[in-house]
């Protein structure tokens, strides 16, 4: 096998430096799982958020790193290059979590760049293109659906007012929040949104905890991400009728709740897969008026529809609305598509630097796609992209519960600094 591109970079990544800011990082925002798991509710454009945002920049600015932030409230860090014209070669992941969230999702993929940036540093090297740590805005989509938000305005996918009027749960509309985490950060230099001058990144690498149980039960250390699955999101609203629980004959009612029933039931056989990989998920329902003695007048439920094959993610999800009004018997129905992500595969470019250094490290690695969509999936159009897992405890994510230790941690942040030198070199 062939010996680390520079060791002494790979030495300089400080598993207990990486692990002690994830720690203060999951102080802000800390909650505690019903097991007694000590988990992260930090929401994006929140206190809490911009206090993270404050720490990040200051541990930045430690190494010389010069912040900016764009009209998403898209945060970058940048190490200069060699050649200061050149593109930058760009890394990190999202800093907001689920509500119920754990420690690792998305914050370590920023703190794993910001170490192996700082792991160049200390080695004593300075590539020859400029390297830009990135945190997105909204990735999650736990308080303002959907997520990937910063990343599908940077890309151009979506524009940056798309998601001005999306709400949260309090009734706060994301273009006020948005704007008011502006206004408190106005002293952070602004960027333009997106490509700027014309000059795409180099290279995106983003490192992520797995979420899935592959690694940890076939004993590997790194996941070399080779594509992400595509997604489609939905929201139904069924409108019918209310009535009195006791009084109003079943022939005469439109119960919305009887007709949800109907369609998830005739959803589950449209997405009928005994192969396994299709991923459908009824997972929100709202009632109203959500009385135990009153007939539903309105449901509204959320549709999450994932599949690897750009074709089935076409097919069935342009018959999930058909299926829906064949279905129902007596109510009024809307289907909103609120979110469309097509699947992705990752450019040989990042996926062979992951696992020449994955091979040059000792460490065990996995070739395997992506069930979880990831800001990654965005930048494909725009440069070589590309991910790097470390295991989950047990696959367990979105729950306090999720866990990768200090260790694994840090051969992540090991490859992705060994990655950045070889791509900020090319
Ligand atoms: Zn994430």
């Amino acid at each position: 096998m062939s010996e680390p591109v520079a060791p002494n970079l790979v030495t300089a990544v400080s598993e207990h430096r990486q692990w002690d800011r994830l720690m203060q990082m999951a102080r802000l925002g800390s909650i505690t799982g019903a097991d007694g798991s000590p988990g992260v509710n930090r929401p994006c454009l929140s206190p809490l958020d911009r206090q993270a945002r404050r720490l990040l920049i200051a541990w930045g600015e430690s190494i010389g790193l010069t912040p900016t932030i764009d009209a998403l409230n898209n945060l970058f860090l940048r190490m200069e290059g060699r050649e200061p014209g050149l593109a930058p070669v760009l890394t990190g992941s999202h800093m907001d979590s689920q509500p119920a969230g754990g420690r690792f999702d998305g914050i370590w993929g920023v703190l794993a760049g910001l170490e192996a940036i700082q792991a160049l540093r200390e080695a004593g090297i300075t590539p020859r293109r400029p390297i830009e740590l990135v945190a997105w805005t909204n990735e999650e989509g736990g308080r303002f659906a959907p997520g990937c938000m910063g990343s599908m305005a940077y890309a151009g996918h979506s524009p940056p007012d798309t998601w001005d009027a999306v709400e949260d749960g309090e009734g706060t509309r994301f273009g006020d929040a948005l704007r008011e985490q502006m206004a408190l950060e106005a002293d952070l230099p602004r960027r333009p949104l997106g490509i700027v001058e014309g000059q795409a990144p180099h290279a995106y690498v983003e490192a992520h905890i797995e979420q899935g149980p592959r690694l940890e039960a076939e004993g590997q250390d790194i996941g070399i991400v080779t594509g992400i699955q595509g997604s489609r999101w939905f929201l139904v609203e069924l409108r019918g009728e209310s009535a009195h629980a006791g009084t109003a004959p079943l022939s005469m009612r439109r119960d919305a709740v009887q007709d949800m029933l109907r369609a998830i039931t005739a959803l589950n056989a449209l997405m009928d897969d005994p192969t396994d990989i299709l991923r459908f998920t009824v997972a929100r329902i709202e009632v109203h008026p959500n009385s135990s003695n009153s007939v539903a007048e309105r449901v509204r439920f959320t549709i999450d529809f994932r599949h690897p094959s750009a074709a089935v993610l076409t097919e069935r999800g342009e018959a999930i609305e058909p299926t829906i009004r064949a279905a129902v018997q007596h109510c009024a129905v809307t289907v909103t598509e609120r979110f469309h992500a097509l699947p992705v595969e990752f450019a040989p470019e990042v996926t062979e630097a992951v696992a020449r250094a994955a091979a040059a490290q000792r460490l065990r690695a996995l070739r395997m796609p992506s069930g979880a969509f990831h800001d990654a999936q965005f930048m494909v159009p725009l440069c070589p992209s590309g991910m790097i897992f470390v295991p989950s405890r047990r696959g367990i994510s979105h729950n306090p519960a999720e866990y990768s230790s200090p260790a694994q941690l840090a051969a992540g942040a090991r490859v992705l600094a060994q990655v950045l030198a070889e791509l900020a070199e090319g």
